[in-house]
């Protein structure tokens, strides 16, 4: 066990915190920097890795979701659109970067289309650039693989994209950084004798019970499960729905986004992401155990069925199919489809008093997470509760890395790191090979594998991979990596974790 692991259990043991954040998603996340901040004591605590779940699978955009206005979601969108601007300029510029989007739509369908960009521009303010229709040799030329037999009509407007995972590291560093005591890997079990303020932990240290005097419940897909542990005869708040993506390896680089809309209100989208592209979505209501989900191969086949009208056949064949991964989204209960049912957040206060909160997007956590504070209990609510621009880690202007790094290594660095780039610099002062490269077709380097060791909370082969580098979108999950990452983790563990169910717990 890592000392930084060892320190936040003995805390966990040791403290009574006002909040106790289950859930370390990109919800959960803010809602601990943000109380954090307002200076509650506060603990966040996640059953897998942070980001494991739906704020790891999305399809990456921070934007306002033109679809919405489809389905009357104005208020939504123009929200959204806000969110976008704040997190791009403020909270997380490197992380959040602008996006050129093309719209492909069938001829018929031009007017359409130009209606809801003159509703989208509207709700945006008119900002500049404003959306255009473009040639179709410059749609090709933005998306190389595009297919313009079917679809004539093209317009170009902007919206932002993340490394989703790496924004919810970010805000969860945030927190820390704001005094949050933060674990991985430690599971709510059960709230001890029926009570939120005793609230039992499980991990591959033991079972423990921490102490606190409010819960917030920001488990996503599982925010029902959660619930009942407060009242078990309460009954289920949302419904899911799975969403796939394949991740394609494209032959020329797109320099932007697609999306085309299908009969019956479909909608499909590719997006250009760490030099892949993640083609995106189903949206099927789903029964099962969130922690089971996964992109099956049928859904694969239909996702890539349905992309053969607007890509080229050569970017959907075998070979270019890198991987493919799935998340749940998280819907209001009733009849209609999920496709068209709210993309609004749910939040629900229980007879005890905890605070449970699920659904909405990326795009607007930060007002999901103060619509969560705000709902406290009001012995721990914050006096002054607003929505906070503060900037996440890394995000101040940044020293000239090229002394040391290749153009691609810096531009990768500065867009995972920003400002922080430099503590990864700081490495090569200690082990030699961190400024190598892990393998020649991804700039990753070992630098980042040993600083999230030490502290990003990395405790598996998988954190590493597909959470704190690149490579598993790339397609670099490979024995040969996994052994040599798998060899470092244990050197930060070699010493036998410690039972800290017996651990000596001081009032
Ligand atoms: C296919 C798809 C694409 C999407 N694309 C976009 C997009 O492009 N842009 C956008 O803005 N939004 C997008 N979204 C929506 C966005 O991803 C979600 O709204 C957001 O990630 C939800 O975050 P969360 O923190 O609520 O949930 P999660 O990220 O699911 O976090 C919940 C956490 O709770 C933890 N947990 C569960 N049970 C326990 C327990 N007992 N103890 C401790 N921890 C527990 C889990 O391990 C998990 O990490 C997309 C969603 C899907 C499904």
């Amino acid at each position: 066990m890592s000392g930084l692991r060892e320190s936040t259990l003995e805390g966990l043991n040791r403290s009574v915190f006002d909040v106790l954040v289950i859930g370390g998603g990109i919800v959960g996340s803010r809602v601990a920097f943000d109380a954090a901040r307002a200076g509650l004591r506060v603990a966040l605590v996640d059953a897998g890795d942070f980001g494991g779940a739906t704020s790891g699978a999305s399809a990456r955009l921070v934007h306002g979701g033109l679809r919405y206005l489809g389905t009357g979601g104005f208020r939504l969108v123009r929200t959204s659109l806000r969110e976008r601007d704040v997190l791009a300029s403020r909270v997380a510029p490197h992380l959040v970067r602008p996006m050129p989007f093309v719209l492909s739509a069938a001829e018929g369908r031009r007017s359409k289309c130009a209606a809801g960009l003159l509703a989208y521009a509207a709700l945006d303010g008119f900002k500049r650039p404003l959306p255009r229709f473009v040639t179709p040799e410059e749609a090709v030329r933005l998306v190389p693989s595009l297919r313009v037999e079917h679809h004539t009509s093209h317009a170009v407007f902007y919206e932002a994209a993340t490394n989703d995972s790496r924004l919810v590291l970010a805000t969860v560093a945030a927190a820390a950084r704001s005094g949050a005591l933060v674990a991985n890997y430690l599971r709510v079990v059960d709230l001890d004798q029926g009570k939120v303020s005793r609230v039992s932990l499980q991990g591959g240290e033991g079972t423990f019970t921490v102490r606190c005097r409010a819960l917030v419940n920001a488990t996503g897909p599982w925010v029902d499960l959660i619930r009942k542990m407060e009242d078990p005869g309460c009954g289920p708040i949302v419904r899911l729905s799975k969403g796939i993506h394949v991740v394609l390896r494209p032959d020329e680089e797109w320099r932007a986004a697609v999306a085309v809309s299908l009969d019956g209100g479909r909608h499909l989208y590719a997006v250009p992401c760490e030099g892949r592209v993640l083609l995106g979505t189903t949206d099927d209501e789903y029964f099962g155990d969130p922690g089971s989900v996964s992109a099956e191969p049928e859904d694969v086949s239909s996702l890539l069925e349905m992309a053969k009208g607007f890509l080229r056949p050569q970017m959907l064949g075998a070979g270019r199919v890198i991987s493919a991964f799935a998340g749940l989204r998280v819907l209001p209960r009733g009849e209609v489809a999920p496709l068209y049912a709210s993309r609004d957040h749910l939040l629900s206060v229980g007879p005890l008093g905890m605070v449970s909160v699920a659904g909405g997007k990326l795009t607007t956590h930060r007002r999901i997470a103060l619509d969560a504070l705000g709902h406290l209990p009001a012995d721990v609510r914050p006096r002054r509760l607003s929505l906070s621009d503060a900037s996440l880690v890394g995000a101040s202007p940044v020293r000239d890395l090229h002394s040391r790094l290749d153009d691609p290594a810096v531009d990768h660095l500065l867009h995972l790191y920003g400002a922080s780039a430099t503590r990864l610099l700081g490495y090569a002062g200690e082990i030699p090979d961190a400024l190598q490269r892990i393998t020649p077709g991804a700039p990753d380097l070992w630098a980042q594998v040993y600083h999230a060791i030490r502290e990003e909370w990395a405790v598996t082969a998988d954190d590493l991979i597909y959470r704190r580098t690149t490579l598993g979108l790339r397609g670099f999950d490979t024995p040969e990596i996994r052994r040599r990452i798998s060899r470092l983790l244990e050197g930060g563990s070699a010493a036998p974790p410690p039972d800290i169910s017996r651990a000596p717990r001081s009032a």
